[in-house]
Parts: structure tokens; C-alpha cells; sequence
């Protein structure tokens, strides 16, 4: 088997270690042979089909060139998403997934509308570690590090990814943590995330074989000691 891979925008969004889950995406699939097929997108390039999308997280002024970059290829996405793409957007780049991200100062940036989802700057900055609870997983509890002020809203279809148990999560207010639509993922977190979290890494990369060849898969599974200590460190932590 094989997927293919698309890293939207490495060279502006990438942060705390966001491609991490390029890597484990990558690693996980070599271990079972599947085979992984990665290109990067950088800015003014035509997007090309892939069964996943990966984009990682960055500061305000990096998304600024993002937004433009990626609100023009807006309908090929919306048609990606709705063929069933896996998309996974972290922090700055998840903003980008919503309709708009309102920064403290300056015009509106636009998203690409995957999510019922908009951003508007808070006055106070999240940092720490975050544990999650996921209603998708078995075990449900998601890791991973915040660092943002843009604060998230979900609207109608778009579902938390998770509930925040520590930390802040999307708005501080309501607990959800992140968003899901299809199988569209925004998160808050960082970390990296799927490192630390091979479930969801495994989630992700069965939707996007599933979505390939349009077949029920069951992955093979693996060691995940290593993994497990690494998540396990951090579960219950703010800081
Ligand atoms: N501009 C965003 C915020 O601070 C994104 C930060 C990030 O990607 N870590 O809200």
C-alpha cells in the first residue's frame, strides 16, 4: 500500500517541532511497508492531490503569506476535503483551516473554510502542556504542548477533536480542544503531537488509507514503549 502526503507550507509554519509528525506519519508507515509518498508545498506552487494534508503551526506575520498562498487554492481543498482527504492543521496553520484568524492588530487573515471554524486574537497568551480526552480513540486521552492567543470557535457540523482536562485548549472558556469536520483535524497542539501520540497517529494514516482504496483497513500494530513513555510524561501536566 501507499499514501501520499502533502506538507503545506514548511518553510513558514513550522514550529515546536510540528514536523515531528511528519516523521512519525512517515516512520509508522515504513514499518508496516506502506509505502509514503511526501512532497512539500511552498508558496505560489499548485496543490496537488494527496489522500493527506499535513500543516504546522507559526506566528502571526508567517501567516500572513500562508493566508494569501492558500486562500487561493480554497475550492481545490473544499473538493479534497469532501472526497475524503485527511487533513491536520496545528495552531497557526488549524486558524488557517477556519473561515478567518482576526490578529490583535492588522486586516483579517482568510481561511480556506474546512472548518466551521473562526479565530479571533485574545488579550492573554496560552502556554503549557495540555492533556485531552477524545471520544474517537480507545485510549482517549491526547497530549501536547499550547502556545497561542488566537482564540477558537466551532460552529454547527464542526465538532471539538477533544475535551481539555488541563490547559486551555481552542478558547479557554468552553474545554473543547480543536476541531473536526469530515475528516478535517485542527489542534492547539504542538509537541510534536503524533509522536507522542501514535493513536491518533494511526487514526490518521487508516483514514487516509481508507480513503484511498476505499476499503475497511485494520494497521498493523506496534511497539510503542517508547511512544507511551513519551505521552505518559506529560499526561496531567500544565507546565
Ligand atoms: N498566531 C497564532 C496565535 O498566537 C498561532 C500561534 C502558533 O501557531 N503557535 O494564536
Amino acid at each position: 500500500m501507499k499514501i501520499s502526503v502533502g506538507h503545506l507550507y514548511p518553510k513558514q509554519l513550522n514550529l515546536y517541532g510540528d514536523l515531528g509528525n511528519i516523521i512519525t506519519l512517515k516512520k509508522r508507515c515504513e514499518w508496516r511497508d506502506i509505502e509514503f509518498d511526501y512532497c512539500e508545498i511552498n508558496l505560489g506552487e499548485d496543490i496537488p492531490e494527496s489522500d493527506l494534508y499535513f500543516i504546522g503551526g507559526g506566528q502571526d506575520k508567517e501567516q500572513i503569506d500562508v493566508s494569501k498562498a492558500m486562500y487561493l487554492q480554497k475550492d481545490f481543498l473544499l473538493s479534497q476535503r469532501d472526497k475524503g482527504a485527511v487533513f491536520l492543521g496545528i495552531c497557526g496553520g488549524y486558524q488557517l483551516f477556519g473561515h478567518y484568524y482576526q490578529p490583535f492588530e492588522g486586516e483579517k487573515l482568510l481561511g480556506v473554510s474546512l472548518l466551521d471554524a473562526y479565530t479571533v486574537a485574545g488579550k492573554k497568551r496560552f502556554i503549557g502542556n495540555v492533556t485531552a480526552k477524545s471520544d474517537f480513540l480507545t485510549p482517549d486521552t491526547i497530549v501536547g504542548f499550547e502556545n497561542h492567543s488566537g482564540l477558537t470557535y466551532l460552529q454547527n457540523e464542526t465538532k471539538p477533536l477533544a475535551f481539555v482536562t488541563v490547559g486551555n485548549g481552542n478558547n479557554g472558556k468552553d474545554k473543547t480542544e480543536g476541531a473536526r469536520y469530515k475528516n478535517v483535524f485542527g489542534t492547539y497542539l504542538h509537541g510534536s503531537l503524533l509522536p507522542k501520540n501514535p493513536l491518533l497517529a494511526d487514526y490518521l494514516i487508516t483514514l487516509a488509507l481508507e480513503k484511498k482504496y476505499q476499503d475497511k483497513i485494520v494497521l498493523k500494530k506496534l511497539n510503542d514503549e517508547i511512544e507511551y513513555s513519551a505521552h505518559n510524561s506529560v499526561v496531567g501536566k500544565a507546565y
